[in-house]
């Protein structure tokens, strides 16, 4: 084995010790506390209830576990095993030029490796969340679904893998800069275009009907000068009953989007604090600082990148004989989460800190009350854990456990 496969080995080795000990953990934590509601939650979820959340953890679990395990040996299959050596020798004997042939290679790669991934969507949703109850979609559903999204990334992926080999080839000792800069106006671009274009493809939108919801929203947008491109609703509830409502686009085109599912199981006045609870993100400024981070890792990752693009040693430690800037993109791509693992702690704090901040604003412009009754019923609903383990909630939770968001809720709220 190569000197230097073991600073990949030692991460690696430790990144899945650790995942598989949360993992466990979790389930020991759930199991634990599987025979009793929590006292404060006794009087709006039953024991039945408690359980089958407690149930469908713990089958989550499990089934995390084997995926886990499956793509850490594809991972080292693809890498040190030599899968992605074959791939990219068998293509250089067409000798169709650097960018033609790193796009051959990044397109085969990433068709095997989404056939390799469709047993395991399969199962997850015509199995484990069929069993649960919350699957809706139809095998005709998935493989049209599949189609699409095929097509789409084709569409939207090719030009931009183009552009950045050309660009890694081309573009002199600054492409990292050229590169980051390309991918941060096409980040852009997407998010103009996703509400408008691209999630029609998938969902239907209508615009969400006059009424007590409707008239409630529209208070609260001009009480928070919020300006939207509508409010609208989106069949969710063809593909998971599991509910939710989210913001897209920026600038103009913003628009709110509300699950049919969710709609179904809250109230008016609780739906009003679901939103308002998205808006705080908006207000408190919690999706541009996302977007001023991510522009930053992506940044970061380009310039290790490129200083690692020119040292055969890091194709070597890795599984592949010859330099070339197509299998840096790859193999950066493939490793860097195992060194980016434990950094997800930093993150996920970041992340709860900011859900505290929406809480806040969500219990000053609207009421507390409504959104702890909205988030206990979300809990009931979508079977989600009450009794997390803390410390895999502190890995993984981009919400706070539901008892502790509560407690502050009431708190900021002032709720007896
Ligand atoms: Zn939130």
């Amino acid at each position: 084995m190569h000197t230097y496969t073991w600073i990949f080995i030692i991460p690696f080795i430790l990144t899945l010790a650790m995942q598989l000990w949360l993992s466990f953990r979790q389930a020991a934590h759930v199991t634990r506390h599987r025979k009793a509601v929590p006292e404060e939650f006794k009087d709006k979820i039953n024991l039945d209830e408690h359980q089958k959340a407690a149930d469908y953890t713990l089958a989550k679990g499990r089934f995390g576990r084997i995926e886990l395990l499956l793509s850490s040996v594809l991972l080292l299959a693809w890498t040190l095993g030599g899968g992605l050596n074959a791939l990219d020798q068998g293509l250089r004997h067409f000798a169709m030029g650097d960018v033609a042939t790193g796009v051959a290679v990044i397109l085969s790669f990433m068709l095997l490796a989404s056939l390799i991934d469709i047993p395991a969507t399969l199962y997850r949703n015509f199995v484990l969340e069929e069993k649960f109850g919350f699957n809706k979609l139809t095998l005709k559903t998935f493989f049209v679904d599949l189609f699409k999204n095929t097509l789409l990334s084709l569409a939207i992926g090719v030009p931009l893998i183009v552009l950045i080999l050309w660009l890694m080839e081309s573009a002199g000792d600054f492409w990292w800069l050229y590169a980051w800069l390309a991918i941060t106006l096409f980040s852009l671009v997407m998010m103009w275009a996703f509400p408008k274009f691209i999630a029609p493809i998938f969902n239907k939108f209508q615009p969400l009907e006059e009424g007590e919801v409707l008239s409630r929203i529209t208070k609260l947008l001009e009480r928070t000068g919020f300006n939207s491109q509508g409010v609208f609703v989106m069949d969710g509830s063809r593909r998971s009953s599991h509910g939710n409502a989210y913001f897209t686009g920026f600038g103009k085109n913003k628009r709110i989007v509300f699950f049919d599912t969710l709609l179904k199981h809250l109230s008016p006045a609780e739906v009003e604090a679901v939103l308002a609870h998205e808006l705080g993100h908006f207000k408190r400024k919690h999706v541009m600082k996302g977007l001023v981070l991510s522009m930053t890792m992506t940044l970061a990752g380009f310039a290790v990148l490129a200083a690692l693009m020119n040292q055969l040693t890091f194709f070597n430690a890795l599984g592949v004989e010859q330099k070339s800037t197509y299998m840096a993109l790859l193999l950066f791509m493939l490793v860097a989460p195992v060194y980016t693992f434990f950094i997800g702690p930093i993150m996920a704090w970041w992340s709860r800190k900011h859900e505290f901040e929406a809480d806040a604003f969500a219990a000053k412009e609207s009421s507390a009350k409504e959104l702890i009754s909205a988030l206990v019923g979300l809990y009931k609903k979508n079977a989600g854990t009450l009794t997390p383990d803390p410390l895999h909630s502190a890995f993984y939770d981009s919400h706070p456990p539901a008892s502790i968001r509560i407690a502050h809720l009431k708190q900021v709220g002032g709720v007896e």
